[in-house]
């Protein structure tokens, strides 16, 4: 592990944060120093039992260490341990969540809008999802197949009905399949997904909104794993990219600074482009009420009691990291995409043939996955979990998911885009979420582990 900064950073900043309250009559902690210390003890003992998450070989799931600073601004915090519930809670870090959500709206464009933080990506949406059910109370809300499976769960919570919307071969929604359950005239919302957990896919939003024009319906976007990308639309490939760029036409956007955003977990938000939602959270109010500066975060939210030290952590990361085209941190994103793409062409034109990639091209964000090659699904599942286990052997952390066989087989152009993929015809793939901006210098150690695993539990040559 590298020299850890946070110590050092802390103690010289409590120590200014103390210096505030000197006036107040001292007091003794009654804690007993000795059998913390001896606890603690403990708990980094048990908490060795992990993977490897801050570490560039863990490439498995969506696991990004939070930035050094957001770790520091955090645990100062909480020496007050502000609750951003309301501005007698938190009266800093209210203003400190303000300004931080007001910088991520700046990504999609937006200046007006009703927007704050939540504990969860799953939180953000079940707001963004309640809001949509409040406006069309009666109507469905449908999203992809390969939306995040709380949607509907989401849904089921809020009694709204749900329709699951088959997936084309490169994981994005079918168009097709979406406009035949519009015509039936009683879809409220669409839930367009920017960045699929299992596959990175981006569904083709700028296509959506050609259909909401015509059929009038809600669009959020779930931007959780992928909404930082907007930092760098122009680096992707062109149906990604012109979906990210239709963004700011969205109702509402969710996205996850503690997936993307270097933030400690308990780091979602949500944003509506109409300020005016927030007449659902509190009917007495005037509409400009949404907008001042002077409103609490709690009369515009679900939840009650939040960590006032995400929006710190948050606030101190982008002040150090500002979300801008080009920034540093936009930087580490086009370094993880690279790092994916790198990995992608390797597979493929690996001479030994042992893999195969998605059948539709390179990956859309910084996600890989490829099947292995086996004479049937069965067995390049159990190849998937050997190689998944012998690469852990060798430090290298991969991830496993199920995805439809049909995805890895090769496509004709004259094709319609969807494949259903009946559930019969899964397979257990490998998967790496190429998320650190540290990835791209690991690419060769990275690569190494995973072929001499392969090498292993397939023999054949080495490449
Ligand atoms: C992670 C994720 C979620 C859920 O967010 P949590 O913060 O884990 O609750 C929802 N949608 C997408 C696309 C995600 O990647």
């Amino acid at each position: 592990m590298p020299q850890d900064p946070v110590p050092s950073l802390l103690s010289r900043a409590t120590e200014l944060l103390e210096k505030q309250f000197t006036s107040l009559p001292t007091f003794e902690s009654t804690a007993d120093l000795a059998a913390m210390e001896r606890i603690l003890e403990d708990v980094a003992l048990r908490m060795g039992d992990n993977y490897p998450y801050f570490h560039p070989l863990y490439a498995g799931q969506m696991l990004k260490p939070p930035h050094p600073v957001a770790r520091a601004a955090y645990a100062l915090a909480m020496t007050i341990n502000p609750n951003n519930h309301a501005r007698d809670g938190g009266r800093a870090s209210s203003e400190m969540e303000i300004e931080a959500v007001q910088g991520i709206a700046g990504i999609f464009g937006w200046t007006e809008f009703l927007g704050h933080l939540t504990s969860s990506g799953t939180m953000a949406n079940l707001e963004a999802l309640w809001v949509a059910g409040q406006l069309a109370p009666e109507k469905r809300i449908v999203g992809s197949e390969q939306a995040h499976y709380t949607h509907q769960r989401i849904s089921a919570v809020l009694k709204l009905e749900y329709t699951s919307i088959a997936a084309g071969h490169r994981g994005r929604m079918d168009l097709e399949v979406l406009e035949a359950e519009l015509r039936k005239g009683d879809v409220g919302t669409v839930v367009v997904t920017l960045g699929t957990t299992a596959l990175g896919a981006v569904d083709p939003l700028d296509e959506v909104l050609v259909l909401r024009a015509r059929y009038g319906f809600r669009v959020h976007v779930d931007a959780a794993y992928g909404g930082y990308f907007r930092l760098i639309f122009n680096a992707l490939d062109a149906p990604a990219r012109r979906a990210f760029e239709a963004i700011s036409h969205a109702d509402s956007i969710v996205i996850d600074p503690h997936k993307h955003g270097l933030q400690p977990y308990g780091c979602g938000c949500v944003l509506f482009r109409d300020p005016s939602v927030g007449r659902f959270y509190k009917h007495d109010s005037p509409y400009t009420y949404f907008t001042s500066k002077q409103l609490h975060l709690g009369e515009i939210s679900l939840e009650c009691s939040r960590a006032g030290a995400s929006a710190v952590a948050l606030w101190a990361t982008q002040r150090l990291l500002p979300l801008v085209p080009g920034g540093e941190f936009a930087r580490g994103l086009a370094s993880s995409r690279a790092a994916a793409l790198e990995i992608d062409r390797r597979l493929r034109q690996d001479k030994s043939g042992r893999f195969q990639p998605l059948a539709t091209g390179a990956p859309e964000l910084d996600i890989v996955v490829w099947k292995l090659k086996a004479a049937s699904p069965e067995r390049a599942s159990a190849l998937a979990q050997e190689i998944f286990s012998a690469c852990a052997v060798r430090d290298l952390h991969l991830a496993l998911v199920q995805l439809p066989s049909a995805w890895f087989e090769p496509v004709a152009e004259s094709e319609p885009q969807s494949r259903t993929s009946d559930s019969a015809g899964l397979v257990t793939c490998l998967r790496s979420v190429l998320m650190k901006p540290e990835h791209e210098a690991w690419l060769d150690s990275i690569w190494e582990r995973l072929t001499a695993s392969c090498t292993e539990v397939m023999g054949g040559n080495r490449s």
